[in-house]
């Protein structure tokens, strides 16, 4: 039987771009969404939608949802993974900077959600997958609105698992620990960012996007009647 639809926000690189690859290999067709639409359509995956989209573009999200829907049929999944890291103390921080992590990293998985969920609970199935962080269980210096954002990815996920299990629609947590990705290269503090180059050094190391994105694929690919409510992984050495 042919494999349904799943949306990877964030696809153009790091973990969603990991994932992408992992899925089309698994067969399913896919609606990549991000800003940098070269990077995405050169990952040149079979039976594929790249949608140039912000997810801070709720109409714009919806529409590029809605279309791959009318070429592959109803979203099964979408992983509500694109994310910003800006990290600085608050009171230094350009307040332009938390603006752009709540928009992306809070508002951007609800619009996500906002496309999908009336269709899935009408279906009676589907699964969100919203991509948190370590830092959406404990606090890092630096990290304040990061991890406001991501404890209320972690409080949102929850809140509607709760409102939708009884319609078998899944929402889903993966919660990854520090990992080789371009997130922390849109730091704007050099002193903050080489601290923290050397913060994973001293750890021995980071898990790779291909750690993570295993995580992803099996908490997906459970039964529908099994909801994985949140996978925390890190580097074994990450306290
Ligand atoms: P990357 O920076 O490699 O990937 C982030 C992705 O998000 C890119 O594809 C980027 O695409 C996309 N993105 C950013 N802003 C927007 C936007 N406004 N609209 C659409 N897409 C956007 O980092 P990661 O792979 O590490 O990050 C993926 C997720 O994992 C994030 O939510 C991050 O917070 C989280 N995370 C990462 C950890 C790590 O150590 N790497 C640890 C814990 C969590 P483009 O710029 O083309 O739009």
């Amino acid at each position: 039987m042919s494999k349904p639809l799943v949306v990877i926000t964030g696809a153009s690189s790091g973990f969603g771009e990991v994932t992408a690859r992992m899925l089309s290999e698994k067969g399913y067709p896919l609606l990549l969404v991000a800003r940098r639409l070269d990077r995405m359509k050169a990952l040149n995956l079979p039976n594929t939608i790249c949608a140039q989209v912000d997810v801070t573009d709720r109409e714009a999200l919806v529409k590029a949802i809605t279309d791959a829907e009318a070429t592959y049929g109803p979203v099964d999944c979408i992983i509500n993974n694109a994310g910003v890291m800006l990290l600085g103390l608050t009171h230094e921080q350009d307040p332009a900077e938390w603006k752009k992590m709540v928009d992306v990293n809070m508002l951007g998985v609800l619009n996500g959600i906002y496309a999908v969920l009336p269709s899935m609970r009408e279906r009676k199935t589907g699964t969100i997958i919203n991509i948190s962080s370590v830092a959406g269980r404990k606090t890092f210096p630096n990290h304040a609105i990061y991890c406001g954002t991501k404890f209320a990815v972690h409080a949102m996920s929850e809140n509607i698992r709760e409102e939708v299990a009884s319609d078998n629609v899944r929402v889903i947590v993966i919660a990854p620990g520090a990992a080789e990705t371009e997130l922390l290269s849109h730091t704007t503090s050099d002193v903050i960012k080489e601290g923290y180059t050397q913060w994973k050094k001293q750890i021995g190391g980071v898990m790779s996007a291909k750690d993570v994105a295993n995580s992803i694929v099996f908490a997906y690919e459970q039964p529908q009647s099994v909801c994985i409510r949140e996978i925390v992984l890190a580097p074994t050495s990450q306290e």
